[in-house]
């Protein structure tokens, strides 16, 4: 989707990772609902996030990454055995999940064994991180807390939690009514073989009514498109185990998956990039950590070890293409997988964390407060709010001096028409809370209520009135249809980092 050609950074936002960590809770989260598991995982996230960069692991262990197949990849070869053969199709004139032949999926049944040099096997020496700084008793304590007992995770409804948060956060019913029909709009551009297209003309449903669907040649970076139709389901707690959509995303999963394993762990093929990657980290991590569904290890794992391969090895960032010198928008994207896969108790190494950070440094100016696209030399509002949202996670704590002037800055221009800009300053502010946020709040979310379209076949879908930025034009209606549903969701899709004391009074029971 992001071109090589791209101006600037305003391609695309990351989604910080929304959701869980549970393979490591075992029992504990096993029969916890999709939010519960939201909440655990980020607050897990966050204080694991600050070990990385406050302090090296203690009693490191070596262990070896292969870029390759794990021994796990079994497990997802009886995924695609168990892809459903009737994937949903969606009769455009009676609205309903239809089930029809479809073409077979001939893309994810070959785990490549070519010398790609993009993937050639590499050995990565990781920490034991995921596992030294995977849910210590203290931070069980602290789940429960949220959730009355570690018991009782189970035992709150997922749309009962969301409810409250929208309430609290200062969603509305509109917003929410917006979100369900984004996500709707999203099924109904569904291809046979399970991902997406940001060529709408490829949608046998949509067969290009919508207008805006990119026509950059067929089969352009379906990974980036696929990644970004699965991201907003994720945001709101459905996957392939819950939620009102489970055979969609299952054939959806499966089909970002597959891209992955084909690729050895590069997820992406023609006409996508880095960003596409990035993007597929993250929805295989979220997926993985959700559904607690050991097929989606192995492929979430192969897509962050090619991320690590890929990062700059002299300035820490990442790019288009594997090992280039960085940008701050790939970067951020990234940084968010790895957050994600972290949270998910994939494998990350800290050292590669630690150049991202690296990366930052060399790109801000204000100390910290504002930052540029490949240096210090030329901040903007998008690029400020970008490297904000990765210092918050990075550890920035809420009264750092250049995090209050930047998060000032950001407040005071107020929300665009570039969907970049605004997901992430709504990220920001949203965790800063207060005064910043409530008016940004209501200004933001009132614009998007108001732009999604109503009519025909874009009903649920955005364009115009938010397609101000670069993205919209190189990613067109379902990339401003992603950003915007997951704008909406910001409420719940991510608890405020500096906000949990509050959110454990709310839910304490
Ligand atoms: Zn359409």
């Amino acid at each position: 989707m992001a071109t090589d050609t791209a101006p600037d950074d305003s391609t695309f936002a990351v989604a910080p990772a929304s959701l869980s960590a549970a393979a490591a809770l075992g029992g504990v989260v096993k029969n916890a609902p999709a939010w519960a598991v939201s909440l655990l995982v980020h607050v897990i996230v966050l204080l694991s996030l600050a070990l990385i960069v406050s302090q090296p692991p203690q009693q490191e262990k070596a262990r070896v990454i292969v870029s390759g197949a794990p021994e796990t990849l079994d497990a997802f070869e009886d995924f695609d055995a168990s892809l459903p053969d009737d994937l949903p199709v969606i009769d455009q004139t009676t609205d309903e999940v239809v089930m029809t032949d479809v073409v077979p999926v001939d893309n994810v049944q070959v785990v490549s064994t070519a010398e790609d040099v993009d993937a050639a096997p590499i050995a990565v020496e990781l920490s034991d991180f995921g596992t030294e700084t995977a849910a210590p008793a203290d931070m069980l304590a602290t789940v429960g807390a949220i959730g009355g007992t570690a018991g009782g995770l189970g035992g709150r409804a997922s749309a009962a939690m969301r409810n409250q948060l929208v309430a609290t956060g200062g969603g509305s019913s509109q917003s929410e009514a917006a979100v369900e029909a984004g996500l709707k709009w999203f099924i109904q551009h569904q291809l046979p073989d399970g991902g997406w297209s940001f060529n709408l003309k490829e949608c046998p449903n949509c067969k290009g009514q919508c207008s805006e669907g990119r026509d950059k040649g067929v089969g352009e970076d379906r990974c980036g498109a696929t990644a970004l139709a699965l991201l907003p389901f994720l945001g709101r707690g459905y996957t392939h185990k819950e939620g009102p959509y489970k055979r969609q995303l299952e054939a959806g999963l499966t089909f970002l998956a597959g891209m992955t394993v084909k690729g050895n762990g590069k997820a992406y093929d023609k006409g996508g990039n880095m960003y596409s990657q990035g993007l597929a980290g993250i929805v295989l991590s979220e997926g993985y950590a959700m559904s607690q569904d050991k097929r989606l290890q192995a492929p979430a794992q192969l897509a962050l070890n090619y991320i690590m391969q890929a990062q700059d090895p002299v300035g820490g960032g990442w790019r288009y293409a594997p090992k280039q010198p960085g940008d701050t928008s790939a970067v951020g994207w990234q940084l968010m997988a790895l957050k994600s896969g972290n949270m998910a108790f994939l494998q990350v190494n800290p050292l590669t964390v630690k150049k991202a950070s690296a990366f930052l440094d060399s790109v801000q100016s204000d100390d910290g407060a504002a930052y540029g696209y490949i240096d210090a030399k030329t901040p903007g509002p998008a690029r400020n709010a970008v490297g904000l949202l990765c210092r918050m996670y990075l550890g920035w704590k809420k009264n750092h001096p250049a995090m209050e002037r930047g998060v000032v800055n950001l407040a005071k221009g107020g929300p665009s028409n570039d969907l970049y800009h605004d997901y992430y300053a709504t990220q920001v502010l949203h965790h800063m809370e207060g005064e910043s946020w409530v008016s940004w709040n209501n200004t933001m979310r009132d614009m998007l209520v108001s732009t999604q379209a109503k009519k025909g076949h874009e009903a649920g879908s955005w364009f115009e009135g938010v397609n101000g930025g670069h993205g919209a034009d190189a990613a067109g209606r379902l990339y401003c249809t992603s950003l915007s549903t997951m704008i909406l969701e910001v409420y719940y899709r991510h608890l405020p980092i500096y906000g949990q004391q509050s959110v454990e009074e709310e839910f304490k029971e």
